[in-house]
């Protein structure tokens, strides 16, 4: 059965090339992609089409690409925001993960991919624990998705006392479930791909990174891995191997076109030629580095080397137009210029450039005839958002994930009236509300103050 969309009289930034924006301008969408844009609307019927959105008042961008996130790390909210000296994720959220109920992540998956689609995004490039419930999930609900299930074979509750004990065993039966997992979903879903997610350099042994490396290069996927995360991570791998942590990938023979690499803050230029050397991708994460305190990544030096990059929110609150606020201003505070970044490269670091750092530039990442309709269509009709000029600083220095109305993935309507079609709401904040005095008692446990609230 065909599937006909039509959005009417909308501003579309296009993100292509040319950065082409239309202004009251129709998209046609046939089954799950874009068949027409700047169409005219006089010859044809308006009748064939199943939905008509008049969208007069909206922008309709491609849709927002994740580039590294764990959706499942909701949980964490108000509980490693502060008081941690900013390693809440060693104290804190290493020990807490590792208490997590296959039930606990079914309900934290769906309020986390509740919450990006409601914030515009379409793919997320996910990496977390049981990936088999997550890739079930992003299935049912019709959201893209790159999944990577973690592995690791070291006690990461002992990491922040400097111990690294390390289980082979483990990180072996961790990397062969990962495999099934991909074995077992690769053929199931367009909308999914998968990548092999080592956690990082010094969680994961040499022998778990080479072997890793192996069974991805045999079953042609990417791998997608966090590196020189921490203080704690770099030191290490200095001393255990006397070098960078990046330096250390590529003598172990991990860095290729198809790795991508979260964080990258504690690296110096000579680590960013190398990931450059290797056409390694990059994923930024404004919002967790400030908000950590961590040393700021080279993100000018990585942009003008043309590292591909993509932004990515990581973990506990996946708000990407925060995110691009973040790295504009912070960007420009280092480099003290206030020309350094704009809305449109901004924009496009979170589309079109983010899919070219995943390796899907051909399908997503822009609007354009041919490529699948993944779209977040947004309501600039709000005090907050007028006058808008149709420009994209227009939409990134004042859009809230709160102000879009629309997403469509693949050419299916997943959200409307920021209604989601496919997901219970109601349903997923009820059973996430019922955790709160198990995750309570754990942070507790593990130092975690919480105020003495008075009731009458
Ligand atoms: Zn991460």
């Amino acid at each position: 059965m065909t599937n006909k969309i039509l959005i009417k009289d909308a501003i579309i930034f296009t993100c292509n090339e040319n950065n082409e924006v239309y202004t009251k301008s129709n998209l046609l969408i046939k089954d799950s992609k874009i068949e027409a844009i700047e169409c005219n609307l006089k010859n044809i019927n308006l009748e064939e089409f199943d939905k008509i959105i008049e969208a007069q008042e909206m922008a309709v961008i491609p849709g927002i690409i994740n580039s590294h996130t764990h959706v499942a790390g909701a949980m964490f909210r108000g509980l490693i925001d502060e008081g941690q000296k900013g390693l809440g994720l060693y104290n804190i959220g290493f020990p807490m993960e590792k208490l997590l109920t296959e039930e606990e992540l079914y309900w934290l998956f769906l309020i986390g991919i509740a919450e990006v689609i409601k914030t515009g995004v379409t793919l997320v490039n996910d990496f977390y624990y049981q990936m088999d419930i997550f890739a079930e999930i992003v299935k049912k609900i019709g959201v893209r998705a790159i999944i990577s299930d973690t592995l690791y074979d070291t006690d990461m509750t002992k990491l922040i006392d400097g111990q690294y004990e390390r289980d082979y065993q483990a990180g072996e039966i961790r990397l062969q479930k990962s495999v099934d997992i991909i074995e077992k979903w690769r053929d199931k879903s367009s909308l999914i791909n998968f990548r092999i997610g080592p956690h990082a350099t010094d969680t994961c042994s040499k022998r778990l990174l080479e072997n890793a490396k192996k069974e991805a290069n045999r079953m042609d996927v990417g791998l997608h891995m966090h590196c020189a995360q921490s203080k704690i991570e770099v030191d290490h791998i200095k001393k255990e191997h006397n070098k960078t942590p990046i330096k250390y990938l590529e003598e172990i023979g991990l860095l290729e076109d198809n790795i991508l690499l979260a964080h990258c803050h504690y690296m110096g230029e000579a680590d960013w030629d190398i990931m450059k050397e290797h056409d390694v991708s990059y994923a930024h994460c404004p919002i967790v580095y400030a908000k950590n305190g961590s040393q700021y990544p080279k993100l000018k030096y990585a942009l003008d080397n043309d590292i591909k990059t993509g932004f990515g929110t990581d973990w506990i609150r996946m708000e990407p137009w925060d995110g691009m606020r973040t790295a504009i201003n912070i960007l420009r505070s280092i480099e003290r210029d206030p020309d350094i970044m704009g809305g449109r490269q901004v924009l496009k670091l979170n589309t079109i450039k983010a899919a070219e750092a995943l390796g899907h530039e051909e399908k997503i990442g822009s609007i354009e005839i041919g490529k699948k309709a993944d779209l977040a269509l947004i309501d600039m009709n709000k005090p907050h958002l007028q006058p808008f000029y149709g420009n994209p600083s227009g939409l990134v220095y004042y859009v809230n994930g709160n102000d879009v109305d629309t997403v469509i993935i693949n050419g299916r309507i997943i959200m409307q009236n920021r209604k989601l079609l496919t997901i219970n709401e109601e349903q997923i904040l009820n059973n996430i509300k019922k955790f709160i005095p198990v995750w309570i008692k754990r942070a507790e446990k593990l130092g975690v103050n919480f105020p003495n609230y008075k009731t009458r």
